[in-house]
Parts: structure tokens; C-alpha cells; sequence
């Protein structure tokens, strides 16, 4: 699964002050149907493609940081754009950077292999067959 990345894959937010790039592999790519991530992207859910921390570097601009503790307990920091309001990454205490996939500049490296927190879905949410 995934793209073998050979060069710099670059991705940023609506109005264009924040750009990032990355300089690896997904180490995850899915959808998550939580309640929080349904409130922050305002549809069903969140498209995340996870890279190491040490692949992705921003490139321009400062985002706008909430932060917030999961039901775990663990810290998650929600990076997005304060002036056009786009969602761009989350920062995690486990070493990965949730990249959200609609904020690639090319979508198409997106490719999921699994959604979570399904029983928090929506019933109109958009889950791909064979993820339900
Ligand atoms: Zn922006
Ligand atoms: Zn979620």
C-alpha cells in the first residue's frame, strides 16, 4: 500500500499563507468517524494520511494551534489556518503528523485502508465499502 514517495509531496491550506511539504512515506492513511473529528472538519468525519514527524516540515506561513485532550488522555494539537479556517494537521504524542489528506496539494495520494470510530458515525456518513 501507499505511494513510494521520490520527491517532496506539498500541501497547504485554502487562501495559500500556510504551505508544508513531506518528505516520506504514510504510515497510516484513514478515515476517522469520530465525534471530534466530525465537529472540526463540519461533514462525517476526517481523512488522515499519518506521516513520521521528521518528514514533515512547514514551509510558510504560521497555523493557528487548538489544543485538545482525547478521550484517552492523550494531548492532540489541531493545526489549521486562521485566516481561511482550513484544516491542515494534528500533532500527536506518538511521533506521527495526521496530515489531512484534502489539504494534499494532489488528493489522489490519499488512499485509505480503514476507518475507525465507526459507532460514532453519522448514518449519512460517507464510509467506503468494504470499511463499514
Ligand atoms: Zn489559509
Ligand atoms: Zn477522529
Amino acid at each position: 500500500m501507499g505511494v513510494s514517495v521520490t520527491e517532496r509531496i506539498g500541501g497547504g491550506c485554502l487562501c495559500g499563507d500556510i504551505r508544508y511539504a513531506i518528505s516520506g512515506d504514510a504510515q497510516l492513511q484513514l478515515f476517522c468517524f469520530c465525534a471530534a473529528c466530525r465537529r472540526r472538519s463540519g461533514t462525517d468525519g476526517y481523512a488522515g494520511y499519518m506521516v513520521k514527524d521528521e518528514v514533515f516540515s512547514v514551509l510558510q506561513g504560521t497555523a493557528s494551534v487548538y489544543e485538545r485532550s482525547s478521550e484517552v488522555g492523550r494531548t492532540v494539537q489541531l493545526h489549521f489556518c486562521g485566516r481561511c479556517g482550513s484544516n491542515l494537521w494534528g500533532a500527536t504524542e506518538l511521533g506521527l503528523t495526521s496530515v489531512a489528506a484534502g489539504s494534499l496539494d494532489d488528493p489522489e495520494l490519499f488512499q485509505p485502508d480503514r476507518a475507525v470510530f465507526l459507532h460514532e458515525a453519522p448514518t449519512w456518513a460517507r464510509v467506503p465499502e468494504g470499511m463499514a
